[in-house]
């Protein structure tokens, strides 16, 4: 972001008042009123229409999340515009400062200073210490901090995998960092699978095939982060799968993560499949409160220095932590537009502050498992019938499922317990209280409850 801004072109303030209103509209009000409203039209010039924004945070802000939106408006407007850049004027020296909430930056650092090497940057922020472990994801991070011990390889591949914003690709940056600390002697190779098909055409199409194998064969430890990706790419696959054998068969270190476990990928070659469940498959779950508290007091912890004079209401983390429920980064996100929010207008970060500031995320999180549903769900994974499970039928075989529905509808939806009483064919709310008792004792003793319990929740998530 440059300063020195000259005001003015042909674009005027008016004619961006008028665009700036229509954004209303695809935004929303609240949105509109915190990011867009205090945007400043300063010029339109060679194709780049330019605001000026009070802090860089803002700047960066609205230009992740709205950028394209403001391009998209100025463009149906006829305005010719290929860019918008925010910038933050000259400081005008004032009695009283403006905090400048500048958020760390992601300092990314190569993973190898070996020019020839085809890794993509680490995120210097995504290092072990910064890491959260909680119940869900304690068995990943324990694999991952055995990887970058650096010792013998034990298991090969590692396999990381879980839904979206559950940091899969945190603790594979973990695992580079702390090779390249511990054994700097190794060559490190970190990339995504769309890298490594990138790769692989473009040396297809400059002829320069011997080179790639040779690189990729080269490398101490592999990672390649998303491997969902190639799925369904045949050729990609075929060169992967090449690559992969060869290093495995030299005993070099191979960390892959996907989406879902490697048997479910569709589009992916049983051999591949079959390869990459050689070694330690470990499933990052969805996260549970209270590692999304811990993650939420973490954040609040690293950005002390940062927001020194943010005060945080009681309850508000906790808040946060009970509505935003899957996605890590949606939750950090959160987060970070409070504390900017916060810090521009000078506020106390209220329970009240919280739900203006951020009532579009909190819309699109919110569960939407109705009773129905769950019924519905644990009655095909029983394999009972429906009329059975809501029926009067108190044989183990149904009662069972008809307690993990209970708990289900406990733990997923908002309803209270007579509620759900009335749902199970007209039951008391003792009965229900009793069931949901049950379920979490048992969760706590029978494995085969607790992966139930866990499977289910998660496809009503999904
Ligand atoms: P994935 O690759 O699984 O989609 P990421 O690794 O990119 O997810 O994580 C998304 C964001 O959430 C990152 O900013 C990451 O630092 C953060 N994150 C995820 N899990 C944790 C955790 N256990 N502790 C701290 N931060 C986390
Ligand atoms: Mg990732």
């Amino acid at each position: 972001m440059k300063t020195n801004v000259r005001v003015e072109e042909r674009m005027t303030e008016d004619t961006w008042g008028r665009i700036r209103d229509e954004l209303i509209g695809t935004v929303g009000r609240d949105n509109f009123v915190n990011w867009i409203e205090p945007l400043e039209f300063a010029q339109l010039e060679e194709g780049v229409a330019t605001f000026l924004v009070p802090t860089n945070f803002m700047g960066n802000w609205v230009s992740r999340n709205f950028g394209e939106d403001i391009l998209q408006h100025l463009k149906t407007a006829g305005n010719r515009v290929s860019r918008v850049d925010f910038v933050v004027p000259e400081p005008i020296k004032s009695a009283a400062p403006a905090p400048e909430p500048e958020p760390a930056k992601p300092a990314l650092a190569p993973v190898t200073e070996d020019a020839d090497l085809p890794g993509a940057p680490l995120d210097a922020r995504f290092t072990f210490d910064r890491f959260v472990v909680g119940k869900p994801n304690e068995l990943a991070h324990a694999a991952a901090r055995r990887v970058a011990e650096g010792g013998e390889v034990t298991f090969n591949p590692l396999f990381l995998y879980g839904g979206v914003g559950l940091g899969k690709t945190h603790l594979m940056h973990a695992i580079a960092h702390e090779l390249q600390t511990r054994r700097p002697d190794l060559k490190i190779v970190y990339l995504s699978a769309e890298q490594f098909m990138y790769r692989f055409i473009q040396a297809l199409r400059e002829r320069q095939m011997m080179d790639f194998k040779q690189i990729f064969r080269s490398v101490d430890i592999l990672m390649v982060d998303d491997v969902q990706f190639i799925a369904g790419k045949d050729s990609t696959q075929e060169e992967f799968f090449h690559t992969f054998n060869a290093l495995v068969d030299q005993n070099k270190q191979i960390i892959i993560s996907g989406d879902r476990a490697p048997g479910e990928i569709k589009d992916l070659e049983e051999r591949i499949k079959s390869r990459l469940q050689c070694g330690l498959v470990v499933d990052l779950h969805p996260t549970d409160y209270e590692l999304r508290l811990g993650i939420l007091q973490q954040k609040v912890e690293q950005h002390r220095a940062q927001y020194a004079d943010l005060v945080i209401a009681d309850g508000v983390l906790e808040f946060l932590a009970h509505r935003i429920s899957t996605n890590v980064r949606v939750l950090e996100g959160a987060l970070m537009r409070l504390f900017a929010f916060a810090s521009l207008v000078g506020k106390e970060i209220t329970l009240d502050l919280t739900q203006d500031c951020l009532a579009d995320i909190l819309r699109a999180s919110d569960r939407k498992v109705t009773i129905e549903e769950i019924q519905r769900k644990v009655s095909e994974h029983y394999n009972i019938r429906l009329s059975d499970l809501i029926g009067p039928r108190r044989i183990r075989t149904i009662a069972r499922p008809r307690q993990v529905a209970m708990y289900l509808a406990k733990q997923l939806t908002t309803r209270s317990l007579p509620e759900i009483g009335r749902r199970f064919g007209n039951r008391d709310h003792t009965t229900v209280m009793h069931g949901v008792r049950k379920i979490e004792e048992l969760k706590a003793t029978d494995s085969q409850i607790a992966d139930d319990i866990e499977l289910l929740r998660r496809a009503l998530e999904a």
